[in-house]
């Protein structure tokens, strides 16, 4: 893709570079080198947070009354690839990039007041309360009970997968409130205080053996009505609207294409790089550039005051396989030493990776991004993309249905 910017853009470039240059601290990028999944701690996404919101760019796509900025599309894409060619970690996206997002579309003025600057501070840290063990894909099952009780709604049931729950202080949650109608009727979307008594956690733990998803179980957990946002029984709105956000909101294109050529760089570095895989690598830049270029039109859209629509669906896809396929060039290009690892359960922290090969720990080539060690923990952990947020399978569904009209 050929894009030309106007000297104004390219001076925020450099005022992007400049400020990363300055900012992103050394252990920072080395975190985000060794991250195996797509979530940064709460410690580590924290800390990154705090130097954007003091620069003001924590939450470019937020009206600027609640500090997001008036960035043009082309300063969000440029803001994008250069955090991604830089190698800064990303933010927890439950929060600025989902809750936020409700909020400001659906929230009244005191819960947009109270919670939006809670957001930017880190004092509220969210998880996503939509999964039950028997409503994944099917989220309109969901039947965790929520019964209003004066003031109060009192709340019982189960949710999965949640990730963060055990780092974070609130859940943005969807509760049944009413059962008489269709499924989609009768659903609330709450805000829950997970230090509220009744509220348990159990670690769920990835293929690689890290803790970042949970199972959260409430027992006549009381949260105030006025936690309710948008209107009781009409949570599905704010929900749809949300997964919009939460599918299409970022761009992959940067990210992707920063591995990419960090994987091409390191290939010719080893003296890998042979025809085959060369041009394995261009067939997937060439994917990666097209996917760029639906996202920069869908970022035109959203300046347009338009949401992410059935396009997110079209992103989290085409985002989400080729990221795959990024950790299958990787396990290729690392080879012996993408050998398989063996959790050691000896850390109080709970298991942590250890290769089975001690030639891993020491004279290896960094492929990408990814050390050598990282390379199977996040390939195992990156099949996990094509399920979460809607699986690939629900997401074609959609386009079928919304686009195309079958
Ligand atoms: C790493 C990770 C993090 C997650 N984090 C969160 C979180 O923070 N909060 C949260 O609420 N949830 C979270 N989830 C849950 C996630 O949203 C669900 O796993 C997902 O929606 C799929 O639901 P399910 O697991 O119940 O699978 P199911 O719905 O049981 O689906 C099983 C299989 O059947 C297919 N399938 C189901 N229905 C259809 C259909 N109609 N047409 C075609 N194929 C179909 C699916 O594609 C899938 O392959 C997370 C999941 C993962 C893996």
């Amino acid at each position: 893709m050929n894009l030309s910017f106007t000297p104004e853009e390219e001076a925020f470039r450099e005022e992007v570079r400049d400020f990363l240059a300055d900012h992103l601290t050394p252990s920072l990028r080395a975190y985000a080198q060794r991250m195996t999944s797509v979530y940064a701690t709460k410690e580590v996404a924290l800390e990154w947070q705090a130097i954007l919101v003091k620069q003001g760019w924590a939450a470019p796509s937020w009206p600027v009354e609640y500090g997001g900025t008036d960035w043009t599309p082309a300063q969000r894409y440029i803001y994008d690839v250069e955090m991604a060619r830089a190698g800064a970690p990303p933010l927890s996206p439950m929060g600025i990039g989902m809750c936020g997002p409700a909020l400001i579309g659906h929230g009244s003025k005191a819960q947009k007041d109270y919670y939006l600057p809670r957001i930017l501070s880190g004092e509220d840290f969210w998880c996503q309360g939509y999964s039950e063990p028997h409503a994944g894909s099917d989220l309109a099952a969901l039947t965790m009970s929520a019964v209003e009780e004066g003031d109060d709604f009192i709340c019982n049931g189960s949710k999965i997968w949640t990730t963060h729950a055990h780092e974070a202080n609130m859940m943005f949650c969807l509760v049944r409130t009413d059962s008489s109608g269709k499924l989609q009727q009768g659903i609330t979307f709450l805000l829950i205080d997970m230090n509220a008594p009744g509220v348990r956690v159990d670690p769920i733990l990835m293929l690689s053996g890290e803790h970042i998803q949970n199972a959260v179980f409430f027992s006549d957990v009381r949260v105030p009505r006025a936690n309710v946002v948008g209107q009781v029984n009409h949570g599905w709105t704010v929900a749809k609207y949300l997964l919009e956000f939460e599918r299409g909101g970022s761009s992959y294109g940067p990210r992707l294409l920063a591995r990419l050529r960090a994987l091409r760089a390191t290939a010719a570095a080893e003296g890998l790089l042979e025809p085959g895989f060369a041009r394995k690598l261009s067939l997937a830049e060439a994917e990666i550039l097209a996917l760029e270029a639906a996202e920069l039109q869908q970022m035109s859209d959203l300046a347009g005051g338009g949401t992410p629509g059935l396009k997110a669906s079209m992103m989290k896809i085409r985002g989400t396989e080729l990221s795959q396929h990024l950790t299958e060039l990787a396990i290729e290009l690392a080879g012996v030493y993408a050998a398989p690892f063996q959790p050691q359960h000896t850390s109080p922290g709970g298991p942590v990776l250890v290769p089975n090969c001690p030639d891993l720990s020491g004279n290896v080539p960094v492929v990408g991004p990814e050390s050598a060690v990282t390379v199977p923990a996040k390939y195992l952990n990156d099949r996990a993309g094509s399920i979460y947020a809607g699986s690939n399978e629900i997401q074609r569904g959609i386009l079928a249905k919304g686009q195309l009209g079958l």
